[in-house]
């Protein structure tokens, strides 16, 4: 039975009663088969995401509007279903990725990007990616260097991107270029693009081999002289850090959803704790079994509580942008540390069969440890905290979108 927060409306339990069944009836029986062939569930990433799409379960779809092809469940719908595909341990990355892709088109494109683009993608006919990571860049995501140059109606991107999930398969990369180096102090320096895969001059210069997310296409990617139309331009030039952080806000919501998994960790640890008797009792009589059982449900609930809260924040336009950022921040900290440490309460409760592959554990603890890393490292996320807390040293435009800087007229007035 669903766990409903209570203020969702009949809708929105509904809804939830509906992913429940889906996950039950299609995704369980997938990792159970998995799992009884000594096979980490989650391995079965495009599949499992074909049969979610097929289904009417792409986050995507739930999140966007009827017009262009979703559900219109809100963020609640989506936290529900990215949860509930937790809690299978079915890692259904492709589908993920393609809303951090689409997110920017989703939150800021026009009616026609949002036709051209926008809605293939929620259908599941076509895939995204998002591309900040740089050789150079990574936490430090204002340095971007991958070029972009207005020529006529044209813009041309040269540079490089790393670590891009799906690089080389997608349709569409979201693509964040610096296209004004002088105005990078006012963050107005960079601008968002939406790119083609095939468009000419973009090469794949390495897939990476990853110890988790194996099916991701992890890619290197080269653009030398690749020509964008600007009609492929989200918003203006300059706008690129807002549209960034602003996705990213989403993004975070959507990555802390790993407390699904959690569910997971705790049947998994519950019922091996009351089977398995070890000196003469059932270990989940010992208290410090129960600890670590502890550890994992209050977790679980105080991730769960936040997310909900931060999901009907944006579902009401009650989400103040520069606060949000902060929450989500926290949100998406607390939910991928407490995952880890989830997983290791879990190990160890159930001990060497937890290392096992058929217990499922590993899969989730590799899955937590890059959650940690994606969407802005934890460690990065934490100081943005801690100064915010000391009011110290926050450009409030590093992480509030809804501050843009002046426009390059308007910096030239100043
Ligand atoms: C499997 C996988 C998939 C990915 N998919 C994508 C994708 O699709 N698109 C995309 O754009 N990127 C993607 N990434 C990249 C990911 O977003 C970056 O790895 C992440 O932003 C961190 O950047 P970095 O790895 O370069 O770490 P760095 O920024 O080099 O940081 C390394 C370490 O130094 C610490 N550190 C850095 N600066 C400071 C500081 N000032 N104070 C304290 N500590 C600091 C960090 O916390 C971190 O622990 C992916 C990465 C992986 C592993």
């Amino acid at each position: 039975m669903f766990d409903y927060m209570p203020w969702w409306d009949e809708e929105t339990r509904q809804f939830a009663d509906e992913v429940e069944a889906f996950v039950d009836a299609e995704l369980v029986p997938r990792t159970q088969a998995m799992l009884e062939q000594n096979k980490d569930p989650m391995t079965i990433q495009w599949d499992a995401s074909k049969l979610c799409v097929e289904k009417g379960f792409h986050p995507l779809m739930v999140l966007a509007e009827e017009e262009f092809g979703g559900r219109d469940k809100g963020y609640a719908g989506y936290t529900i279903l990215n949860e509930e595909i937790g809690r299978s341990n079915i890692n259904v990355n492709p589908l993920l990725t393609s809303v951090f892709g689409a997110g920017p088109i989703h939150l800021f494109g026009t009616k026609k990007q949002k036709e051209k683009f926008l809605k293939p993608i929620v259908k599941g006919e076509k895939w995204a990616s998002i591309t900040v990571t740089e050789p150079d860049v990574g936490n430090d995501a204002a340095g971007i260097q991958l070029g972009a140059e207005q020529d006529g109606d044209e813009w041309v991107l040269n540079g490089w991107k790393r670590y891009i999930t799906l690089g080389c398969l997608s349709d569409y990369h979201l693509v964040y270029a610096n296209s004004d180096p002088d105005m990078r102090s006012l963050y107005r320096h960079l601008t968002a693009f939406i790119v083609p895969r095939e468009t000419p001059g973009i090469t794949t210069e390495k897939v990476n081999e990853l110890i988790g997310d194996v099916e991701m296409a992890n890619s290197v990617l080269r653009y030398k002289d690749v020509r964008v139309p600007k009609e492929n331009m989200i918003l203006d030039p300059g706008d690129g850090w807002t549209v960034m952080t602003s996705a990213l806000n989403i993004e975070r919501l959507g990555i802390a959803s790993v407390v699904g998994s959690t569910k997971n960790l705790l049947e998994t640890a519950r019922a091996y704790g009351r089977r398995r008797v070890q000196f003469g009792l059932p270990i989940s009589r010992y208290n410090g079994v129960q600890l670590r059982m502890s550890n994992i449900s209050m977790k679980m609930h105080l991730t769960r509580v936040y997310i909900y809260y931060l999901a009907h924040l944006l579902d009401t336009g009650e989400a103040d942008m520069f606060t949000f950022a902060i929450k989500s921040s926290t949100a998406k900290i607390f939910g991928t540390q407490s995952l880890t440490e989830n997983a290791l309460d879990a190990l160890f409760i159930v001990g060497g069969d937890g290392y096992l592959q058929e217990t499922g554990i590993g899969g989730i603890l590799k899955n937590g440890a890059l959650m940690q890393i994606a969407g802005g490292s934890n460690d990065i996320l934490k100081l943005f905290i801690g100064r915010q807390e000391f009011k110290q040293d926050v450009d409030e435009r590093m992480i509030n979108p809804s501050v843009r800087g002046p426009t390059k007229e308007e910096a030239d007035q100043l």
